[in-house]
């Protein structure tokens, strides 16, 4: 069997280490456009700042060796042919395969002009990073101005800042992070970015980045403008899709597969960033671009691959901010009709419940118990009778046994 994976992400190696631990008897080639061996997006900021390689290579740069992979590196798929069976290169090659893993996961999403003029960074993918922080560490960047403070904004604010770049985030929302954290929650981290000498501009809406050929200003809605050295655009991500334009997949936003991530072609799945799959506990389909998912959903592909009958469970909305020197938890909802916290010193602990059941919550300062609270709203249950417990730090899986016991 020829297997085809796109992408050498999470999602991607995933697959192509599951396909050999569970003996496929396959012809595995992964492609990827980037110029690197698989690597770890999460630990990009982490490399950057120590330059240690062994969490941002998870798995060792040798790993397509050793699982016995035909790794083809800096190699775009321009389009699909799926009648042919077949992937398109953009050198022109035809790559066949028998099954087709789309990995290919996201990119940036730019809804606002100019961000493909020079000078224009962002932190999304290995090579674009590479590029930011090269720059800044030739000394042509003293200071930097970034749009959008979701999480990826916010990384590489605090690296930068790290790195002695004089930092202003640009974020049209009210609060940092606003598609994660609830105002209060948002309002520390807002601190600690502050803290770390951050400087951040709320309720501004960028137009824009303008210039001749190349960056010289951010234009704000406002009328004004910010100048700086770079210019980082931080304004989302979207499923990297452009590929299958006119291959019949069926995509909306992302990907759109069944249970078992089949999409509608034959012999083709999708996993990681650019599937669109049911969330687990609310069942609503989406993209939840994070880590987890990712790989996940790759192991899935594999036992299927492998012949094997397994669903996949449905993807979880779960972020954590391991840079802010405070640790940060946001899990499901961020909001609910009932609302449990807890705040001491500089812990904050919030609870979100819905008739009776927990929906979501937010931690800041101290996480302990997240992996009871995550199980509980994922099964779905009934926390009326210790509601009042659950945003206590010291809340855990004795309180939940001894309710259980007593009942
Ligand atoms: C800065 C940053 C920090 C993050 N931090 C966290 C975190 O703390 N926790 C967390 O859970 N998640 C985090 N994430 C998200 C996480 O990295 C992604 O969810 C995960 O990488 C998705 O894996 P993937 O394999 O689906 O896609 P990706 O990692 O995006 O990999 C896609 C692969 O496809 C290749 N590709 C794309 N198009 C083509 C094409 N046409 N032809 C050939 N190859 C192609 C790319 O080169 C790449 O190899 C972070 C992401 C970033 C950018």
């Amino acid at each position: 069997m020829q297997l085809i994976i796109v992408g050498a992400g999470p999602a991607g190696l995933t697959v192509a280490e599951g396909v050999r631990r569970l003996g496929v008897d396959a012809d595995v080639t992964m492609l990827s456009a980037e110029p690197y061996p698989p690597y770890a997006p999460p630990a990009m900021a982490d490399y950057f700042s120590t330059g240690r390689e062994a969490t941002i290579f998870w798995k060792g740069k040798d790993v397509c060796d050793r699982l016995s992979i035909d790794y083809r590196s800096g190699t775009r798929v321009a389009r699909l042919e799926p009648d042919k069976r077949t992937v398109v290169l953009d050198s022109g090659d035809r790559l066949r395969y028998d099954h087709l893993v789309i990995a290919s996961g996201s990119s940036l999403y730019a809804p606002i002009g100019g961000t493909d003029l020079a000078g224009v960074f962002n932190f999304k993918s290995l090579t674009a990073a590479t590029s930011l922080i090269t720059s800044v560490k030739t000394g042509e960047v003293q200071s930097a101005v970034i749009v959008g403070a979701g999480f990826i904004g916010l990384e590489v604010a605090l690296l930068l800042a790290d790195l002695g770049v004089e930092v202003t985030i640009v974020e049209m929302a009210d609060s940092v992070m606003p598609a994660i954290l609830d105002p209060e929650t948002a309002s520390i981290v807002l601190d600690l970015l502050l803290e770390r000498g951050a400087k951040v501009r709320l309720e501004t809406k960028a137009a824009g980045f303008a210039g001749s050929g190349r960056v010289e200003q951010l234009d704000l809605e406002s009328g004004q403008a910010i100048a700086a050295d770079a210019y980082v655009a931080a304004t989302g991500v979207k499923p990297s899709i452009d590929y299958l334009a006119g291959s019949g997949i069926d995509a909306d936003w992302g990907v759109r597969v069944d249970d078992h991530l089949m999409t509608n072609l034959p012999d083709v799945v999708a996993v990681g960033d650019v599937a669109e799959t049911p969330d687990r506990f609310t069942g609503e389909r989406y993209v939840h671009a994070i880590f987890p998912n990712a790989v996940a959903q790759g192991s899935v592909a594999a036992e299927r691959l492998a012949g094997f009958d397994s669903v996949y469970e449905g993807a979880e909305s779960m972020n954590s901010l391991k840079h802010l020197g405070v640790p940060v938890m946001a899990v499901g909802a961020r909001t609910g009709s009932e609302e449990r916290r807890w705040r001491g010193g500089d812990t904050l602990r919030k609870v979100f419940i819905e008739d009776g059941r927990i929906v979501g919550f937010r931690f800041a300062g101290d996480t302990s118990g997240a992996g009871v609270l995550r199980s509980l709203m994922l099964r779905k249950a009934d926390v009326s009778a210790f509601a009042d417990r659950l945003a206590e730090p010291s809340f855990g899986i004795a309180d939940v046994a001894f309710r259980v016991l007593a009942s």
